[in-house]
């Protein structure tokens, strides 16, 4: 499919909103152009539409065009954008990996679009062809989380690569834990794939959760629709103004991340030796999915001693599964601690 067939015939034909700061670039002497408050310094002024300093900076870190690069108040509102831009309201559905994170489904039933899971292998890899066998002429966007959450495994960037080739619509490899990952980043076949969308989040590595940024990479055309769609002034200035900071210190961003993973690895371990640990699963992560002998009281036992875990024990192939964060060395402590006291 092309994207003329793929996006929304009112998102195609829509004429975006504009403001004078798109149409002029430069230092003006004076701004008089957005009714603004210009007698109090602050935070007066509008910030920059297009987020310009940040996504330059972002270009060069990720080795990615500009224009090919989307900021939105977090991954969530760049999954939000999936559906308002590709899914027809009651007429087109997304396919996506089950289990999954739980945004792709709430979106799903926010915009009225038909949401089909498709559950993944008891070792959490993709059956592909159940899940071509889910896709249908109405079938816009396919879900994959790559490191998946809540499961903590990767997949292969060929099997990344064989999916977007073969679907026709959008597919979306959500990357929020690859910095955790050995697997590396489908960024790097972005030009190979037109179709493809890949995000990524200041929210987990880069650990600026609450700054709200989200980045979505793909084709120019994608991009200046997802641009044409979202809220003007999506990014606010102090956002744009801390990414900034954050993304000049990116090397120190990675030495924390492999820290991270060395800390997953000896968390596991300890996890493992535990009575009432059954199996932890492997990472690519950082958190660790770990199936123990009664999820529900164990975890009510952890929340009564202020250790607050996931349970994912109803998520599908999660029955008795934990989800657990790798925190720091002293809340890592607390709860190898307070598991040992739970006892079986
Ligand atoms: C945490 C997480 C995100 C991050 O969402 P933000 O809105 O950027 O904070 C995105 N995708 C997955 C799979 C996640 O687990």
């Amino acid at each position: 499919m092309t994207l003329n067939e793929l996006v929304r015939p009112n998102i195609l034909k829509l004429t975006p909103y504009t403001c004078a700061r798109n149409e002029y670039t430069g230092e003006a002497r004076a701004w008089l152009d957005a009714n603004e408050n210009s007698r109090i310094d602050g935070l007066n002024r509008y910030p920059d539409p297009l987020q310009t300093e940040v996504k330059r900076r972002l270009s060069e870190i990720k080795g990615v065009d500009a224009s090919r690069i989307f900021l939105g108040v977090g991954s969530d509102e760049c999954i939000d954008l999936c559906y308002r831009v590709f899914c027809r309201p009651g007429i087109d559905n997304v396919v996506a990996i089950d289990p999954t994170y739980g945004m792709y489904a709430v979106c799903a039933e926010i915009n009225d679009v038909e949401y089909r899971p498709v559950k993944l292998n008891p070792d959490f890899s993709i059956d592909e062809e159940a899940l071509f066998s889910a896709v249908d002429a109405n079938t816009k966007v396919m879900w994959i989380c790559s490191p998946n959450n809540p499961t903590g495994n990767a997949y292969p960037l060929e099997q990344l690569e064989r999916i977007a080739s073969r679907f026709e619509g959008i597919t979306v490899v959500d990357e929020a834990y690859v910095d955790f990952s050995e697997q590396g980043s489908m960024l790097r076949h972005l030009d190979k794939y037109p179709r493809l969308v890949v995000m990524q989040t200041f929210s987990k590595a880069w650990a600026s959760a609450a700054m709200r940024l989200g980045t979505a990479y793909a084709a120019k055309d994608i991009i200046d629709i997802f641009n044409n769609v979202k809220y003007p002034y999506n990014i606010n200035i102090l956002t744009q103004r801390e990414a900034i900071k954050v993304l000049a210190d990116h090397r120190h961003v990675a030495d924390v991340a492999d820290e991270l993973v060395k800390a997953r690895d000896v968390l596991a371990e300890s996890l493992a030796g535990l009575d009432c640990v059954v199996k932890v699963y492997p990472s690519d992560a950082n958190f660790l999915l770990v199936r123990v002998t009664d999820a529900d009281s164990l975890y009510g036992r952890l929340k009564d001693a202020g250790v607050i875990v996931r349970n994912r024990s109803r998520v599908t192939l999660c029955e008795g599964c934990l989800r657990i964060t790798v925190g720091n060395e002293d809340e890592n402590n607390l709860l190898i601690e307070k598991i040992r006291e739970y006892g079986i």
